[in-house]
């Protein structure tokens, strides 16, 4: 205790030098074992500092690059869906070489995947289309070859109509596709069993081959859509791909996110069965 005065003393004669000087000499006799914590503190600080610095030298940025837009586009998609209303657009009779590479572009520019059901016939003649589509996400599905009504020729023929279009696909794209739509939506048993996939109908029809108006093709599928709705539409005119960009922004700014028709399915826990017909996919 005898010191402190001595110090204080020392510190109004002295100073401001002196003070720290005699501060610092004050704290040493005081705490003696400080200067060894400081030590201490500052070289775990140094190795601290070091092992960040390894640590962000082997984060090369090139794996950076190719995680994070994985695991973003990933969470996107997640979060896009979660809690949102689902809508699977599909197209069907094409593709076509004028109106179905604009409708992808569109689709691409929004990051919208559909369902496109398209004529083996169709399809024979623009196979690097066909490819796009699958290519970009979206889901290839048949329309049989010919558009003919199923119920209305004998089963024979039905069947090696569907089987024609089958083979087109598998030489464009090396698997059969995975899902039917009977043209104008009519089957029967016989149609059933022959297209040997589930058929995938409609909720919504559009009427976009008759109306050819695209505000009008907007407000129709608005006014009928609903969550796990399956809108109708065909990508081979003018006035439904000009319809798209509208729909799209219209129905996201409704709370829908849009999805193929395998995913919406799986989204609502449908396992798609061969021969059933399936018209929405309601929660
Ligand atoms: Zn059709």
């Amino acid at each position: 205790m005898s010191a402190l005065p001595r110090e204080l003393q020392c510190m109004s004669t002295s100073g401001k030098t002196s003070f720290n000087r005699t501060f610092l000499g004050r704290l040493n006799l005081r705490f003696p074992w400080l200067k060894l914590y400081l030590v201490i503190f500052i070289g775990i600080a140094a190795i601290l500092d070091l092992l960040d610095l390894t640590i962000s030298r082997t984060n090369d940025p090139q794996d950076r690059i190719s995680i994070a837009p994985m695991s973003k586009h990933v969470q996107i998609t997640k979060r896009d869906i979660a809690g949102k209303k689902l809508i699977a657009l599909t197209f069907d009779d094409g593709p076509s070489a004028t109106t179905t590479p604009k409708l992808l572009n569109i689709l691409k520019s929004r990051d919208v995947p559909a369902t496109f059901f398209m004529l083996g016939n169709m399809a024979r003649g623009n196979p690097d289309i066909v490819k796009r589509v699958s290519e970009e996400g979206h889901e290839v599905a048949s329309h049989t070859m010919y558009h003919q009504n199923l119920i209305r020729i004998s089963n024979d023929s039905a069947q090696s109509d569907i089987n024609e279009a089958k083979s087109i696909f598998e030489d464009i794209l090396g698997h059969a596709p995975n899902l039917t739509r009977p043209p104008y939506g009519n089957y029967n048993d016989n149609v059933r069993r022959a297209v040997n996939t589930p058929m995938i109908l409609w909720s919504v029809d559009t009427l976009d081959w008759k109306k050819r108006d695209p505000d009008t093709i907007v407000s129709t599928a608005l006014d009928q859509a609903y969550d796990g709705a399956i809108i109708l539409m065909h990508d081979i005119y003018d006035t439904t791909v000009e319809a798209v960009p509208k729909l799209i922004d219209s129905m996201r700014q409704n709370g829908y996110e849009f999805v193929t028709i395998p995913e919406l399915a799986k989204e609502r826990g449908s396992s798609l069965e061969s021969g059933v017909a399936y018209y929405n996919f309601r929660p």
